[in-house]
């Protein structure tokens, strides 16, 4: 008899699943896996936000797919023991996934080549990395380019629809709580109020944004108001994938939401960059990707602006409204992660690597790809980076984009009182320092 295996990783959904419908298409039975790898050195272990995502959309996918009649079969351990141990069990004719592009890939070769009939499929990119690539044949460095070499190819393929039914494999799982992926303290009490994870979440979110968020999307950099799409930590889930959220949108738009579309579908384009980035150098979490950053002359973080930092009390507004943002709810908006960052960067001298694992710690969208890539964005050791000497004023940053302190009065609760802190460095001697640090690194004389 047919039995097809089906290992989901970052795909957690039964919708536009290619590996799911190439299973249930071979007829017979199929089991769905999702396997918890805390063990293999290639996969980089989850943060906390992450765990209690990940936790709540296991939970909905069993009941997704027991809905469809099938099952989810949970285990744990290191994915080249124990996928080929569930393939023997059940006695697996076939292998099924959605590829991945960090340095886990490496563990999926090796598994393709030992597996019966193993296939692997494009899921969670619009494009596999290795097809877009500069007329000289090397990957893009710059995002302008690579998306309009994307946008002149043809258009991404269309969803698949859910299987009607799959018949589900008996087989021995592990029970969710005892992967223990939730905090052991109340941390995570808020995100409920905020987040819905699973497949119906994520397209609730993207009906949402379609709805009301499109219209506003010019206002994208304005935290104060909902005009992004919050989907994030879905796709980077693979609550949804990026095909159906590229054919939702162009299946609203008008001649008035093109434009706001457009940046909004680039926006889902820098993902892919950042994958692709990703792809192409698999330690980018540890490595500038502009070598001259090794020689950056960072200095051993001082604790207490690193805390204050942390815990949003740096008494620098647009920052500590965004670092308790990021606390309570597990995200904060894309500008003011940029300042968040260049203030860490730069203001306070922290390794940008610090910060990154602060972010891959609490964020639940925590990317393996987004998030370094976006540090070393702001840092300026990465591709198509931030000049390192544009360094962001979050005041005038404030003021620009949060001109009535929606944003800030919302996370602060002491704002504009006598409780709310000094800021713990001068903006403008810091910045000086910084300029003058980044003449070391490049060997020349600190500006006057
Ligand atoms: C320092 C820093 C760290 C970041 N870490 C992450 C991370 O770990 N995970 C993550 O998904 N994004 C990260 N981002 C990018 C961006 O901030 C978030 O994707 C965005 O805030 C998510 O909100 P949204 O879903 O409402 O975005 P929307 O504006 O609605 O955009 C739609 C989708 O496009 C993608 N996207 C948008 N902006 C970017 C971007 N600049 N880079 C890559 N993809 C983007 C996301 O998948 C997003 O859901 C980071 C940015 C910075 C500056």
């Amino acid at each position: 008899m047919t039995t097809s295996l089906v290992w989901l990783r970052d795909d957690l959904r039964l919708t536009d699943n290619p590996a799911l419908d190439a299973a249930v298409r071979a007829g017979g039975r199929t089991a769905v896996l999702y396997l918890f790898d805390a063990e293999s050195p290639e996969v980089r272990p989850l943060g906390a936000a992450s765990r209690w995502w990940l936790h709540h959309s296991l939970r909905q996918l069993q009941t997704d797919l027991a809905a469809q009649g099938g099952s989810l079969i949970l285990r744990r351990g290191a994915a080249r023991d124990v996928l080929a141990s569930v393939a023997a069990e059940i006695g697996a004719t076939s292998v099924h996934w959605n590829r991945r592009y960090g340095s886990a890939r490496a563990i999926d070769t090796e598994l393709k080549a030992s597996l019966p009939d193993a296939h692997s499929y494009t899921g969670s990119l619009l494009h596999d990395p290795w097809t877009v690539t500069t007329g000289a044949g090397t990957p893009f460095k710059v995002f302008t380019p690579f998306w309009k070499s994307i946008l002149a190819g043809p258009a991404p393929r269309h969803p698949l629809v859910a299987p009607a039914t799959i018949t589900g494999v008996e087989a021995v799982s592990d029970q969710l709580d005892s992967w223990n992926l939730l905090p052991d303290r109340p941390w995570a009490e808020k995100f409920p109020d905020q987040w819905t994870p699973g497949e119906a979440g994520a397209h609730e979110r993207l009906a949402r944004f379609l709805e009301n968020g499109l219209a506003l999307y010019h206002r994208r950099d304005e935290p104060g108001i909902e005009s992004t799409s919050g989907l994030s930590p879905h796709l980077r889930f693979g609550e949804i994938s990026p095909y159906q959220v590229w054919h939702a949108v162009e299946s609203v738009v008008t001649s008035e939401s093109r434009t706001n579309a457009n940046r909004f579908l680039s926006e889902v384009g820098w993902r892919e960059f950042s994958y692709h980035q990703l792809f192409h150098n698999t330690d980018l979490h540890r490595r500038n990707l502009r070598a001259e950053f090794d020689e950056f002359p960072w200095e051993a973080p001082d604790i207490a602006h690193l805390s204050a930092w942390k815990k949003g009390t740096t008494g620098v507004e647009l920052v500590d409204a965004g670092m308790r943002e990021l606390w309570k709810i597990g995200t904060m908006h894309n500008r003011v992660r940029m300042v968040a960052a260049s203030f860490l960067i730069k203001n306070l001298g922290i390794d940008w690597r610090i910060g990154e694992a602060w972010f891959w710690d609490t964020l639940v969208d925590a990317d393996e790809a987004s998030n370094p890539a976006s540090w070393q964005w702001v840092a300026g050791s990465g591709y198509d980076a931030a000049p390192y000497f544009r360094v962001f004023n979050p005041e005038l940053q404030a003021a620009k984009f949060d001109p009535d302190s929606v944003y800030r009065s919302r996370w602060i609760e002491e704002f504009n009182t006598p409780l709310y802190p000094e800021p713990i460095v001068s903006l403008s001697d810091t910045r000086a320092r910084a300029l003058a640090d980044y003449a070391t690194m490049r060997g020349e004389r600190p500006p006057q």
